[in-house]
Order: structure tokens, then C-alpha cells, then sequence
């Protein structure tokens, strides 16, 4: 007992005291500041330059639902893109996450577009079935962090389940290959009503690197109320458990 004990004392608390303010690696890539003076010739190298079509040829904006963070964009133009540490860019808005030329508005939830059920039912205890759908497993293995010492979610109530039967609401991770997409309707349609849906990573929000190929499936996506689009290439624990706050209500 005093062995263990003494284990606990030595390790000292290991779960992040505040998950809003946390600071990350300068490494890290999250919400882009884009300059105001981006000139048109600049805007269309950009954008001729960007492997996912993220950047906009007409206004320089970036679609953090199509980027996948590669930097390219800043490495060409270092004095007007510049990639911050700001984590907190989960929304239930899939236009907030268009990061427009000259804003320094950060991302946020929107509080007009919440289904009014889901704090009601979920704000203590949030039970979510993952369901990688042609994911490359980068995606899946932040989320599975996210309930690690460090970050944990759990403290939330919120934890992730193994069937859907037991679940509030799916996480779709990967592009929704077409191999997945009867096995994601039908774990839809094992989760008991109200339900959620969450998109994690860029995959899964407009497809990626993988959006013009054949071999995917994009239709349920299309067709369903998304909740919640948590954007990374992949997804960072703390983007994620921010996003889920903002929709719980968790301050
Ligand atoms: S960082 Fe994003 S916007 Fe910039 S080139 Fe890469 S994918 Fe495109």
C-alpha cells in the first residue's frame, strides 16, 4: 500500500488542469492567419499550389474543412499565411471553418444551430461509437488519446463504447470509402434516437486527399445533420474534447 501510495505522490497529477488554455508545440499547426493584402496573381498561386483545392481562387480563403495542413501555402508565402498554435477550431458551423483573408475572428461554436436536445440529454454523460470509414488510423488513434491520462475526456462523463446500441451519437472518422458506408448507415441506424453525428479530421469532412476518388461513398455524410466538424489532418485531442465541450456546455 505504501508503495503505492508513494507512486501516486511521485507522479503528481497528470491530467491537463485546463484544456482550453493548455499551450501546444510551436509545432503544431492549427487555425491559419491569412494577410489582407494578398494580391490576385498571389491568391492564384496559392491556390494552383494547394493539393486539396482548400484555398479559394477568388477571395484567398481557407477551407480548414479541406486543409490538410501540409503548409505549403505558408511555405510559399511565409510574410501573409502563418499557421498558429490555436487549437480551438471545432464547430458545429461548416462556413465558420472558411478562414477568410484579413480575420483574426477565431473559430467558434455556434450557439443559433445547437439541437436544443442534445445538452438537455448529454451535458453529464456522452457515450460515442467510433467508426473509422476508410480512415488511415491517424485520426483514430488522437481520438483514442483523448481519453488518456493526460487529456481525460472521461472526466466529462464522456467516453467512447463498443456498440452502437449503447451509444449517443457516431464518430465518423476517414473519407467514407464506399466498402464503409452500408457498415456507417447501419451502425446509424443501431444508435437510439436523439443522436449525434461528429466528423474528426479533414477525411472525414470533405474527403481530403481522397474527395474526387470513385472509391468513395460520400452520400450519408451529404444527407444527415452534422453536429459537430472537428478539423486536423489528423485532429488534435484538444480540438476535439474543445468541440465537445462548446456543444455540452462545459465551460
Ligand atoms: S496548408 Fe492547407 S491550405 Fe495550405 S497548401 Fe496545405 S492543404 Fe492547402
Amino acid at each position: 500500500m505504501l508503495k503505492e501510495i508513494r507512486a501516486l505522490v511521485h507522479h503528481g497529477r497528470q491530467a491537463i488542469k485546463s484544456l482550453r488554455t493548455q499551450p501546444v508545440s510551436p509545432l503544431f499547426r492549427g487555425k491559419p492567419v491569412i494577410s489582407g493584402d494578398l494580391t490576385r496573381e498571389e491568391i492564384a498561386d496559392l491556390s494552383m499550389l494547394c493539393p486539396v483545392k482548400a484555398i479559394d481562387e477568388k477571395t484567398g480563403s481557407i477551407d480548414l474543412g479541406r486543409c490538410v495542413f501540409c503548409r505549403e501555402c505558408e511555405f510559399m508565402k511565409p510574410d501573409k499565411i502563418r499557421f498558429t498554435s490555436d487549437y480551438r477550431i471545432a464547430t458545429n458551423n461548416r462556413q465558420a471553418l472558411v478562414i477568410k483573408p484579413g480575420s483574426s475572428e477565431p473559430v467558434r461554436f455556434d450557439e443559433s444551430l445547437l439541437r436544443k436536445e442534445i445538452r438537455e440529454m448529454f451535458h453529464g454523460s456522452l457515450k460515442l461509437r467510433q467508426v473509422s470509414a476508410g480512415g488511415d488510423n491517424s485520426c483514430e488513434m488522437e481520438l483514442a488519446a483523448s481519453g488518456n491520462v493526460n487529456f481525460d475526456l472521461g472526466r466529462f462523463g464522456i467516453e467512447f463504447v463498443a456498440s452502437p446500441r449503447h451509444a449517443d451519437g457516431i464518430v465518423i472518422t476517414g473519407p467514407v470509402s464506399e466498402n464503409m458506408a452500408e457498415a456507417l448507415r447501419l451502425t446509424w441506424e443501431a444508435v437510439p434516437e436523439p443522436k449525434i453525428i461528429i466528423l474528426a479530421g479533414t477525411d472525414a469532412i470533405s474527403g481530403g486527399i481522397f474527395a474526387e476518388s470513385p472509391a468513395i461513398d460520400r452520400s450519408f455524410i451529404e444527407n444527415h445533420h452534422i453536429d459537430l466538424y472537428v478539423p486536423g489532418n489528423p485532429c488534435h485531442p484538444l480540438t476535439f474534447i474543445n468541440g465537445l465541450m462548446d456543444m455540452l456546455g462545459i465551460d
